[in-house]
């Protein structure tokens, strides 16, 4: 038997209806903030990620499906999208095209990480990109925009945690009087901080090690130590924030894992979670297009995991699916099936019919099966007093009704 391939998986009806529900919410939230769609292909130069993400990381370092192809370049199955959305903006000159500064996307990514719960090789995210915009109502309402999407996903307790990374002026003065303040206890912090320490000293922040934390808390804050315009720019995302009416919390500690981020940076968290882990988290990122290679432009989104959203996102409806099974015996009645499926069809109503011939017993089983709610049986008996019968497997109960009665009793039986 050939399996999937470990870390990916098929996703079926019905939970597929709950990933094309949350969709469908993104979609329209995002449309109504003038956010436009964007696809851009899973395969990229593999120099992007290198270069959009850096190469210190973690994903480009360990977890990048890259792979030469029958030329022999260097091509990655993109491991976020940041990347590629930087790249087509660039390539396209959307920084001409107002239309375009706002973009959003969604579809499956590739890491090669260590199977674990929740954990994928192929993932999913959602992501919104402003690009071309530095100034801090920008991240307010696209964070706004965010929690606005959760809520009508139906995330509860959703709580946003902010911080700022500051900027290539500031945050190096940061970064030394961080290493300055932690050099003293660097021989009580757990390895990954000490190497840490010496690569990229401001995620020594992230460390979730508890023997790590007393002195982690106790180092300075980068909030306070940001440039003045780092500062007035943090003021003003926090300012309007709180005229959008999101409620938020600052975390000195917040620093995202890629090397992109300035300023800005962002998680929220949902007690639904049941844990301090992120459900998702974006921010800044004012040098990546002119780290790709294109003009110095502003940049900021986020991007949430599909998978992670799923499991705060309540269930599907439970019980019989509204739909109508369409049973019948005899060629007679075959053809008449066909067309009151056609006809209950175009009234909107979903119905199922099979063309193998079979016995109403065995049909009837088949659609308790399917869990439909509704069986419509077509007899000679039917086709001969042009009244059918229309049987809720719920109840039980059987009515008998015509062709031009059917489509309306439906309507007033489905919940
Ligand atoms: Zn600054
Ligand atoms: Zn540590």
């Amino acid at each position: 038997m050939i399996t999937a391939v470990k870390g990916t998986q098929d996703t079926l009806f019905p939970e597929i209806g709950r990933w094309q529900r949350v969709e469908a919410v993104a979609r329209e939230v995002f449309h109504r903030y003038g956010f436009t769609e964007i696809r851009t292909p899973i395969l990229e130069p593999t120099e992007l990620f290198v270069r959009g993400i850096g190469d210190e990381t973690d994903i480009v370092n360990k977890e990048m499906y890259t792979f030469a192809d029958r030329k022999g370049r260097s091509v990655t199955m993109r491991p976020e999208n940041t990347a590629g959305v930087a790249r087509a903006f660039v390539e396209h000159r959307l920084h001409e095209s107002p239309l375009h500064s706002r973009l959003f996307y969604m579809g499956p990514q590739f890491r090669y990480e260590r199977p674990q719960k929740g954990r994928l090789r192929q993932f999913h995210q959602i992501g919104a990109e402003v690009l071309g915009d530095a100034a801090p109502g920008t991240d307010a309402e696209t964070i706004g925009m965010l929690v606005e999407f959760l809520q009508k996903a139906g995330v509860v307790g959703i709580e946003v945690v902010l911080n700022s990374v500051g900027c290539p002026a500031c945050r190096p003065v940061f970064v030394a009087l961080l290493k300055d303040a932690l050099a003293p206890r660097a021989g009580e912090l757990c390895g990954d901080c000490r190497r840490r320490l010496e690569t990229n000293p401001l995620r020594v922040l992230d460390c979730k090690v508890p023997s790590c934390q007393p002195i982690l808390d106790a180092a300075p804050a980068i909030a306070d130590h940001l440039c003045e315009a780092c500062a007035e720019h943090h003021a003003g995302v926090k300012r309007i924030l709180a005229g959008m009416a999101v409620s938020f919390s600052e975390r000195a500690r917040l620093v995202r894992g890629l090397d992109y981020y300035t300023r800005t940076v962002f998680e929220v968290t949902s007690s639904a979670l049941g844990s301090q882990d992120a459900l998702l988290g974006g921010g800044r990122y004012d040098g990546l297009l002119e780290e790709i290679g294109g003009p110095a432009m502003a940049g900021f989104g986020w991007a949430l995991g599909m998978e992670r959203l799923l499991m705060v996102v309540p269930p599907a409806p439970s019980g019989r699916l509204p739909w109508t099974y369409a049973a019948w015996a005899g060629e007679a009645a075959y053809e008449r099936t066909l067309a009151l499926a056609r006809h209950l069809r175009r009234e909107g109503h979903v119905v199922v019919m099979e063309h193998a011939p079979r016995s109403f017993k065995s049909s009837l089983k088949r659609a308790d099966r399917m869990n439909v709610k509704w069986v419509l049986i077509v007899g000679e008996e039917e086709v001969a007093s042009q009244t059918y019968t229309l049987k809720d497997l719920d109840t039980g109960e059987q009515e008998a009704l015509s062709e031009a009665s059917l489509g309306a009793r439906l309507r007033e039986k489905t919940p």
